[in-house]
């Protein structure tokens, strides 16, 4: 057994049992990264604390063996992840259609409604709860 087969080994034993890098993982260094990065250019010295509290935090993921609690966590950030970049693609999909298409909230359960601009006052009924209500298009 060759010397890099001996360390792969070993490293493999070490982290037996243990969490490993995940998204929230990835994404503590990235941004720890960017923020020691923003910090090299202003120079406060705070951005370089917190983009370090990053990387120990992210290593500490890495080295946990509470991997139920590390997962708990990961999930949580993917959810969140997701829910925020779903808000940011509708946000620009509603401002590229906004010369077309008036987006409107349905008086009670709040669903977001698609109407096409132009023709005065319209009766819309929402697709979800049923109400109806008018709305200027
Ligand atoms: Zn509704």
């Amino acid at each position: 057994m060759g010397i890099w087969q001996k360390i792969k080994s070993a490293l493999a034993g070490f982290m037996a049992g243990r969490n490993g890098v995940d998204n929230l993982g990835y994404a503590s260094l990235w941004t720890g990264l960017i923020l020691s990065l923003a910090d090299s250019f202003i120079g406060t010295g705070l951005l370089g604390l917190a983009g370090t509290a990053l990387y120990v935090y992210a290593l500490f993921r890495m080295l946990s063996r509470n991997c139920y609690k590390r997962a708990a966590e990961n999930n949580a950030y993917v959810r969140w992840r997701y829910q925020f970049t779903t808000q940011m693609k509708q946000f620009w999909m509603r401002l590229k259609n906004s010369r077309e298409y008036k987006y409107v909230n349905c008086r009670q359960c709040r669903v977001l409604i698609r109407m096409k601009r132009g023709g005065g006052m319209r009766t819309l009924r929402c697709p979800k709860c049923g109400c109806e209500f008018t709305a200027k298009s």
